[in-house]
């Protein structure tokens, strides 16, 4: 009773249903399974860690200049 299956299934990590592993959203619930790559529009300070913006020109937490 076993089928060749060429397709690779994995399971959606929010409903747990089986889908194949190309598959961008997912069939049963429709979550979206490529890991978007957001834009960081955000960067961060390197003496305190704290996230700004990319336009920050000081950290608007420990005032170093970016
Ligand atoms: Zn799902
Ligand atoms: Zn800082």
């Amino acid at each position: 009773m076993s089928y060749k299956n060429p397709l690779t299934k994995v399971n959606c990590p929010f409903c747990g249903e089986e889908i194949a592993s190309d598959a961008k959203f997912c069939p049963t619930c429709g979550v979206k399974l490529k890991e978007t790559v957001e834009e960081q529009k955000t960067k961060i300070c390197s003496a305190c860690g704290y996230q700004l913006p990319l336009d920050a020109k000081y950290c608007y937490k420990c005032g170093v200049k970016l």
